[in-house]
């Protein structure tokens, strides 16, 4: 039985004062406490989230692959263990977009964070244009290929399925089509590592919202979701924690 896994993301937003919706937030993570709940706020809020509420677990967005060096502007996974988390999220679609990540920048990322003592959630995911083209599955098994650290296990190791066509678009894919992308998942997790790739849970994301969540979260070899603009006020991300607990 793999543990339910609601993670936030707050991209860039959010502020010293956002860090309020955090308290709401921690209270229902220690109310929930068969969920395990991560907020990732920009780097520059994660000393400060992690001090003001010392109990809920926080995250970075990114790290580098590398321990250290002359890379102006990135940020090394144990810095963020410094800084106080405890997570990272690595090849989020917007930074595959973004700045152009590939999926061997991707593992290593992983690989980085891992060996810093950090969970790495790793994000797969679709464009519309390949899924209307019948690739999603080939897609998504390519990047899971390629970015998966070998040596990851269900304690260090969480993926996100995030179809690119549904972040931010209040569009999701029908259950049925998140169940067969969730099993596909889950075989090639075993592929690639063995009885660890049925303990590493596997996140949906992607316009997980409150009156979706418990939809999305009851689908098989759902453990959990990765959620983006509803992460950003407690209203709305503590529905999503609490929707989790009832699965
Ligand atoms: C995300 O960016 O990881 C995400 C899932 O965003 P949203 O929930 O806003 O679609």
């Amino acid at each position: 039985m793999r543990r339910k896994l609601v993670a936030g993301n707050w991209k860039m937003n959010g502020s010293l004062a956002a860090l309020a919706e955090l308290d709401a937030i921690a209270a229902a993570a220690a109310e929930h406490g068969e969920v395990d709940v991560v907020v990732c706020p920009p780097f520059t809020l994660i000393a400060p989230a992690a001090a003001r509420t010392p109990a809920l677990p926080i995250g970075g967005q990114d790290c580098h692959g590398a321990a250290k060096g002359a890379h102006t502007g990135c940020i090394s996974a144990a810095m963020l263990v410094e800084a106080g988390a405890g997570l990272v999220i690595v090849g989020h679609s917007e930074r595959r977009a973004d700045q152009h990540e590939t999926d061997a920048q991707v593992r290593a990322k992983a690989e980085a964070a891992i060996g810093a003592g950090l969970r790495a959630i790793v994000c797969v995911g679709e464009t519309e244009a390949e899924r209307d083209a019948g690739k999603a599955v080939a897609i998504v098994d390519g990047q899971l290929d390629g970015s998966v650290p070998r040596a990851g296990t269900g304690e260090t190791l969480v993926v996100a399925y995030e179809p690119v066509w549904a972040i931010g678009t209040g569009r999701t894919p029908s259950v049925a089509d998140v169940a067969a992308m969730h099993g596909a998942i889950r075989r090639k997790l075993v592929a690639l590592l063995g009885g660890e790739g049925d303990k590493v849970r596997i996140l949906y994301g992607g316009s997980v919202k409150p009156d979706n969540a418990t939809e999305l979260l009851g689908v098989e070899d759902v453990d959990g979701a990765l959620v983006g603009g509803a992460s950003l006020t407690a209203a709305q991300f503590v529905p999503i924690v609490a929707a989790a607990a009832t699965l």
